[in-house]
């Protein structure tokens, strides 16, 4: 690296974006279920994981599903939209909110979000309604959660279908109710990087039964469950593994713990920083916030490629936030404008937020991104 930033320190803990505490159960349940040679889609560990993740939200009908990319397009899938139906999504999120519209069937219509939180803006959704919308995915990014009264009201005046995208957001409630609670369908992630993981791994909500028996039989090829090999309609393979599960029941038994740390991080990270030329993502009052990656904006101006390789010189990973999909090659809206999501787009970076990270960490993560955006 020959841009002016100061040699790598070799001597300095290298601090990565993220990295998944595994300490608890997860190994001894893991070798259990290997064990027992119930390593594919069945197993106890499977209906453990899933009753425990179902405790935690507050709502009965939850299945397993191999990632959360898949949890959405199943969900998607389960509502049946029809060619050309449109489903409200903000531009800045993470591809796979949009990319799985597109593969259900429907068009991703982009909405702006919010300056202060970063969130689908309910106030712009209803501007967006046409007579083909079918669907709106509030996207609860970084853990923060969007406006779900308002949400779900208009969704209620307008006849639309609400899928709430809670990838990011376990742990996170409105006014109380845990996320995934608020919608039709909702669906979470636990890629490695997620506040709890099962290595690759993802699960789908439904508020009605009807919904989650279509969804349990679309997740697997669509057979009848109580016939084999006739499949009664159309269908994936979207199971997860008695494997992954058992690492997933062992983190949720410590999810508690888990979201403390991270909780205590975050107020670490907002504390150092104030007074700083930073904008955080807002917290509204009504919102319990999960923390799960740290982001914040750099100052208007400032170079964050610059900034990023003086944080990676000093030892610390960083990550730009999303790019807006509409944005994207395969995306490509030259004629959508979003003026605030491009904003954040541009200016965000994500910090080192996994659970294990030290108070003195997080000093000198503060320490080294004040210097560096003063030296960029
Ligand atoms: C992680 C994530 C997904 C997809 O989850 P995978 O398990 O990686 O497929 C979907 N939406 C959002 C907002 C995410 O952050």
């Amino acid at each position: 690296m020959n841009d002016g930033a100061p040699c790598s320190d070799t001597a300095l803990t290298f601090l990565p974006v993220y990295q998944p505490d595994l300490s608890g159960n997860e190994r001894r349940y893991l070798l259990e279920a290997f064990d027992s040679t119930w390593i594919s889609s069945r197993g106890k560990f499977l209906d453990r994981f899933e009753a425990a993740f179902a405790s935690v939200v507050g709502t009965p009908h939850v299945t397993a599903v191999c990632n959360g990319t898949v949890a959405l397009h199943l969900a998607l899938h389960a509502l049946g939209l029809r060619p050309g139906d449109e489903v409200i999504v903000p531009s800045f999120t993470y591809i796979a909110s949009v990319n799985t519209i597109v593969q259900a069937g429907g068009v991703p219509v982009f909405a702006e979000v919010a300056a202060d939180d970063w969130l689908l803006d309910p106030e712009v959704i209803s501007a967006r309604i046409t007579p083909r919308t079918r669907a709106v995915m509030p996207v609860h990014l970084y853990g923060a959660v969007c406006d779900m009264d308002r949400i779900s009201a208009m969704a209620r005046d307008r006849g639309l279908a609400v899928v709430e995208d809670c990838a990011e957001a376990l742990g996170s409630s409105w006014r109380g109710r845990h996320v995934g609670s608020w919608s039709d369908v909702a669906t979470f992630s636990f890629f490695g990087n997620k506040t709890v993981t099962t290595g690759e791994g993802g699960m789908v909500l439904a508020r009605d039964a009807e919904i989650l028996r279509r969804l349990q039989i679309a997740k697997g090829q669509g057979m009848d469950p109580e016939r084999r090999y006739w499949h009664v309609a159309m269908g994936f393979n979207y199971r997860m593994t008695n494997l992954a599960a058992a690492i997933g029941l062992g983190q949720i038994e410590r999810l508690e713990d888990i979201l403390a740390r991270k909780r205590a991080i975050a107020a670490r990270y907002r504390d150092n920083l104030a007074g700083h030329p930073f904008t955080f993502q807002a917290r509204k009052p009504e919102v319990t916030n999960s923390e799960w990656l740290i982001s914040l904006l750099l100052p208007p101006r400032c170079d964050r490629d610059a900034v990023m390789r003086r944080l990676a010189a000093a030892r610390i990973e960083t990550r730009p936030v999303f790019y807006c999909a509409h944005h994207m090659p395969h995306h490509a809206r030259p004629d959508v404008s979003l003026p605030v999501s491009e904003d954040i787009a541009a200016r965000g970076i994500s910090l080192p937020s996994y659970p294990s990270l030290s108070m003195a960490e997080v000093d000198r993560v503060c320490e080294a991104l004040v210097e560096a955006v003063r030296a960029s």
